[in-house]
């Protein structure tokens, strides 16, 4: 069984995530996306906000479920019993980083890899801080989310500017 976890904030999901989750569900037997609960960081969404929003996005994949993790993504993965890691690749910067990180995983836990997806070109400028920042200050975040994401957005931007 090819099993492989997708981790990220999702601060919100964005269209480019989604089209990593497709990609990826294709291609192996379960995903599992990580929802990072990182408490050094305060997020504009709740770790269960962004849990059930990504439950939302899931239930059109049969073979994707989502669970959170905190602490190091090598314990999580050997936790789910996956040695397979899912990331996406938008821009050059990303790619140092990632590098970084994907050779500290194997450090850490010798049996895993990580698979990058090349963004698609129509959403590799997309980023959850850009999302955030658009929906802040009233603009449309329709081209950049999910239509199941967007009364999330609504709410959580209504009690923002309470
Ligand atoms: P993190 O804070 O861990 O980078 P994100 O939620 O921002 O988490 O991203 C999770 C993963 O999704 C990362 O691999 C990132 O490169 C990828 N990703 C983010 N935005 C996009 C996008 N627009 N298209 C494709 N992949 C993306």
């Amino acid at each position: 069984m090819k099993r492989a976890i997708y981790p990220g904030t999702f601060d919100p999901v964005s269209l480019g995530h989604i089209d990593i989750i497709k990609r990826a569900s294709l291609i192996v037997d379960e995903l599992i996306i990580g929802v990072l609960h990182n408490p050094a960081k305060t997020p504009l969404f709740s770790v269960d906000e962004r849990v059930k929003m990504l439950e939302e996005i899931a239930e059109d994949f049969p073979n994707v479920r989502v669970e959170t993790f905190d602490g190091l993504l090598a314990d999580f993965a050997k936790k789910m019993d996956a040695r397979l890691i899912v990331r996406g690749l938008r821009v050059v910067t990303d790619f140092d980083y990632e590098l970084q990180i994907a050779q500290t995983n194997r450090v850490l836990n010798h049996e895993i890899d990580t698979m990058f997806f090349v963004t698609d070109l129509k959403y590799s400028y997309l980023s959850s801080t850009t999302i955030r920042e658009t929906a802040y200050f009233g603009g449309d975040v329709s081209k950049f989310v999910s239509p199941k994401t967007i009364p999330w957005i609504d709410r959580k931007m209504k009690e923002l500017h309470k």
